[in-house]
């Protein structure tokens, strides 16, 4: 929970990061102001929990303004909330700060995160603000699904297909300082795809979100399931904006192939299934794009406008210098 103030300043920067969140909704019995949050699960559902930090200059640079900061550390989590076909419903929030941080900026922050889960109707419920040497924020997320409805890593077959939402490669290609404000804004303001997911349920194998670049996160998937994919580089969908900067780059399919932090959705979804996968991205709002199959077990291979197949460098790597 939010801690009393031990030193001077400290109840300044929890008023100031307090004061632009949602502190309450559903199932909310107790938030934050005592010693932890009381809260009433939807009844008959299971809950869906995840936790994920962003810390400066690893996540976030100083391009990201305060705002984009508080957004991006929601954003990551809500996606692996999509991901799993959940509903969220509440935040927890540890924020740790160097001592010379403006209260400004806090509430910069705070308005940022505020807005993200306002957006999806979650409450912070909870939190705790400590000094440190770099900013850094962990957001913890706990969502809710009907029961035996999480959509999972380790229950998709050969023979089923490979979908992706929206355009791939943005992202990555947002970090270049070239790049045009549509990519940047898709590398700071992501967005969570929790619609496509929960319209999902009962109709995907599996799912999983874009963090780490398309080849690498569908190799978790594939491990899990114990299957293989093929992957068509000509289908994937890309953005104008990304596809004019990689060409110019002379690296046509590398952001979308392994160009991490898009936080699209990829899903398997069985061949008979696909056209109500497609009607429930519509009702999303969300485009859904065929982009290869599963096979039995071999990694992910790539093939080419060609046919040929094609040699995939490293996914994205958080820790990685910023390109
Ligand atoms: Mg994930």
């Amino acid at each position: 929970m939010v801690r009393r103030p031990r030193a001077a300043g400290e109840f300044e920067l929890i008023a100031a990061f307090t004061g632009a969140l949602p502190l309450t909704g559903p199932g909310v019995l107790l938030g934050p102001g005592d010693d932890a949050a009381l809260l009433r699960p939807p009844r008959g559902q299971e809950l869906v929990a995840t936790v994920d930090a962003v810390v400066e200059g690893v996540h976030f640079d100083h391009r990201f303004t305060p705002g984009d900061i508080g957004w991006k550390a929601l954003a990551v989590n809500l996606s692996d909330l999509a991901a799993m076909g959940a509903r969220p419903l509440w935040a927890l929030v540890a924020l740790a700060v160097p001592p010379a941080t403006p209260a400004a900026r806090l509430r910069g922050i705070a308005a940022g995160l505020g807005a993200c889960a306002r957006r999806h109707r979650l409450a912070v419920v909870g939190g705790n603000v400590t000094r440190a040497a770099r900013l850094s924020l962990t957001v913890t997320v706990i969502g809710a699904v009907g029961r035996g409805l999480a959509l999972r890593r380790d229950r998709a077959s050969p023979g089923e297909l490979v979908l992706v939402s929206g355009t791939l490669g943005d992202a990555a290609l947002g970090l270049r300082p070239d790049a045009p404000a549509a990519l940047t804004r898709r590398q700071r303001r992501p967005t969570p795809r929790l619609a496509l997911g929960l319209g999902l349920r009962r109709i995907a194998s599996g799912a999983i979100d874009l963090s780490d670049g398309l080849v690498q996160d569908l190799g978790h998937l594939c491990r899990a399931s114990g299957v293989g994919a093929t992957l068509r580089a000509a289908d994937l969908p890309r953005s104008r904006a990304s596809r004019a900067l990689a060409a110019a780059l002379g690296d046509p399919w590398g952001a979308a192939l392994t160009g991490g932090e898009d936080y699209e959705l990829c899903v398997t979804v069985a061949p008979s299934r696909l056209a109500a996968a497609r009607r429930a991205a519509g009702r999303a709002g969300v485009t859904l794009t065929l982009v290869g199959e599963l096979t039995g077990p071999g990694g992910v291979r790539v093939i080419g406008p060609g046919g040929e197949p094609l040699v995939v460098g490293r996914g994205h790597d958080h820790l990685a210098p910023r390109r």
